[in-house]
């Protein structure tokens, strides 16, 4: 793999074996991660962004000698427009799979959000996007594999354990890779606002996943928003979030 830019996109390296493909179209804040995890029998794209451009992975991931897998976190629109690309395999949690199938202004939860974002970046606004329609173009990208609690993905040389972290979402998923003490959370854990309001959303099952997380040996944090946390960071958040709902009465 090798680094790639063009006017809406960029593929960056962010460890060995790890990289971040940025859509430079939607402001910083809102923006949600791509990770790519390389292996050595296949590459792991996970989550598929807000997808305001198509992403051109012929020319992103150009040369490529090995299958392109993609993985969904969680079905919510700013993880799972682009999922449709991926021809090869396609991983996710049984109950992203039934909004993967038919996903839509409703039940991806592009609306009534989007309009509030503001996720445009500055210089993009030839694109004509209208936050109040995002959400009707989603296509179709049933899932290939369905994955649950104690399930691993084997990229080759590189093995990813899958644990069900609810609490964001019903259908969240989070990636751990033991070898490196990499976690992929997803939206469950990350450093600005975990968002807990959603339909889909129980504050009470975050504090739980939270804690999981925890007993796993994890060294970094690559989450769905923001930049990659340590674990003394990630920690640091877990403890945060608690008080806060210790204020509002709840408890793992
Ligand atoms: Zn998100």
């Amino acid at each position: 793999m090798r680094a790639f830019e063009n006017r809406f996109f960029r593929l960056e390296p962010v460890r060995p074996g790890l990289w971040l493909l940025v859509e430079k179209t939607v402001r910083s804040l809102v923006r949600a991660n791509v990770w790519v995890i390389e292996g050595e029998d296949a590459v792991l794209v996970v989550d598929g962004g807000w997808g305001l451009v198509d992403w051109p992975l012929d020319e992103i991931f150009a040369d490529l000698d090995r299958p392109l897998w993609s993985l969904t976190t969680h079905a919510h629109c700013d993880h799972i427009a682009q999922a449709f690309q991926f021809t090869g395999r396609r991983f996710g949690h049984e109950l992203s799979d039934a909004v993967m199938r038919a996903p839509d202004q409703e039940n991806t939860n592009a609306q009534p959000w989007t309009p509030y974002l503001q996720i445009l970046a500055e210089g993009f606004e030839d694109l004509g996007f209208v936050p109040e329609d995002y959400g009707t173009a989603f296509r179709p990208a049933p899932l290939t594999d369905v994955l649950a609690q104690g399930d691993t993905i084997d990229l080759g040389g590189r093995r990813l354990e899958v644990h069900e972290t609810p609490g964001h979402s019903w259908h969240s998923l989070t990636l751990f890779e033991a070898e490196q003490g990499w976690l992929f959370p997803g939206d469950v854990m990350i450093a600005t606002y975990i968002v807990d309001i959603l339909p889909d959303s129980d504050k009470t099952e975050v504090l739980r996943t939270h804690q999981r997380l925890l007993e796993l040996p994890f060294q970094w944090s690559f989450g769905g928003h923001g930049a990659p946390l340590d674990r003394r960071k990630a920690e640091g958040i877990i403890e945060r979030y608690a008080e806060r709902k210790a204020e509002e009465g709840l408890r793992a």
